[in-house]
């Protein structure tokens, strides 16, 4: 998809910084953090948001989890705790249509979600 955002990020066409990329998914920081570790982790298939997704993704969305749970190894936070978020529509609150998990932490983080 070539006006996707981060379809150009995958392909390498965007700017990002990218901290994971394998030929399913890719997780780059997130450009306007909400947390001292924001990243953002996505499939490499344009899938607009988990609405889109089909049976035959869920080992693709297990993929997704299993790596939110790596990057958050890797960036210290694991331990003290974190936050997965998957906005999805518009009353959802998601804005970049192309399905990602965010994945914040470095902070306690509030609940419930604005
Ligand atoms: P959402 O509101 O769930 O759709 O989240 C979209 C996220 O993508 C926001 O946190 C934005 O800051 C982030 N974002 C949008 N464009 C970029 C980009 N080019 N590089 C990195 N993050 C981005
Ligand atoms: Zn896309």
């Amino acid at each position: 998809m070539q006006d996707c955002t981060f379809c150009r990020i995958i392909a390498g066409e965007a700017p990002a910084e990218i901290l994971y990329q394998d030929e399913h998914l890719t997780a780059f920081f997130d450009q306007n953090p909400q947390a001292p570790v924001h990243v953002l982790i996505v499939p490499n298939k344009h899938l607009e948001n988990l609405r889109e997704a089909k049976a035959d993704d869920t080992p693709l969305l297990g993929e997704l989890l299993w790596r939110a749970a790596e990057l958050a190894r890797e960036q210290g936070i694991s331990s003290q705790g974190y936050r997965l978020v998957l906005n999805v529509g518009r009353q959802g609150g998601q804005s970049v249509p192309h399905l990602h998990l965010h994945l914040l932490g470095g902070r306690r983080l509030r609940w419930p979600p604005g």
